[in-house]
């Protein structure tokens, strides 16, 4: 069976979530899943269950405790490179697994804020080993991404509490 490629784009909640139900699903049908997260700085609780998960190989560019707009130029040369490293690393396990599914969870967010060299991963979605399948997340993917995806799902915020001042919730949030 080909493997497709889906974008989960969108103001909403629900982007991160929808990659994990589906990495859960794959991960039943005997997928090997690759989750290589972008841009986090904190942990988040799935992974609490996923790394007690055979078959899920987790990879995380360690972002510094600061939004990205605070670091300094040097502080994003590096980041930058680290990115470009867990990406890297996360393509090249594919290679010899039937069922692979990999998600770049807020890749789309890396590129758009330049963190990430853009080009390699276009080059990748172009040429990728045709039995992967593959999930990019981020609010605003560009018109070459959405070019290159097989499914693109948009979750539009029509309501979030944060903007009523709720904080993020652990368990629901992170
Ligand atoms: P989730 O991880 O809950 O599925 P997401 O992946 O769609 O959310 P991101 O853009 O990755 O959303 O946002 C990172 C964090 O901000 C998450 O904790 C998410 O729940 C929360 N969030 C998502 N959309 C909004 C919004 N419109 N306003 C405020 N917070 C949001
Ligand atoms: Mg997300």
């Amino acid at each position: 069976m080909n493997g497709l490629i889906h974008i989960y784009c969108g103001d909403g909640k629900g982007k991160t979530t929808a990659a994990l139900g589906l990495a859960l699903r794959a991960c039943g049908s005997g997928y090997k899943v690759i989750l290589a997260q972008f841009l986090k700085s904190w942990n988040t609780s799935e992974l609490n269950i996923l790394d007690k998960v055979e078959n899920v190989l987790i990879l995380r560019s360690k972002k510094p405790g600061k939004f990205t707009w605070q670091l300094n130029d040097e502080e994003k040369a590096a980041l930058k490179i680290e990115n470009n490293r867990i990406f890297e690393k996360a393509i090249e396990v594919i290679s010899c697994d039937k069922k692979i599914l990999i998600i770049f969870d807020e890749l789309i967010g890396a590129i758009e804020k330049n963190l990430i060299d853009k080009e390699a991963v276009v080059d990748f979605l172009k040429t990728k080993p045709l039995h992967a399948e593959v999930v990019l997340t981020g609010r605003n993917p560009d018109g070459e991404l959405l070019g290159l995806a097989d499914y693109i799902s948009e979750i539009k915020k029509i309501r979030h509490p944060f903007d009523s001042g709720v904080k993020a919730r652990e368990g629901i949030e992170y």
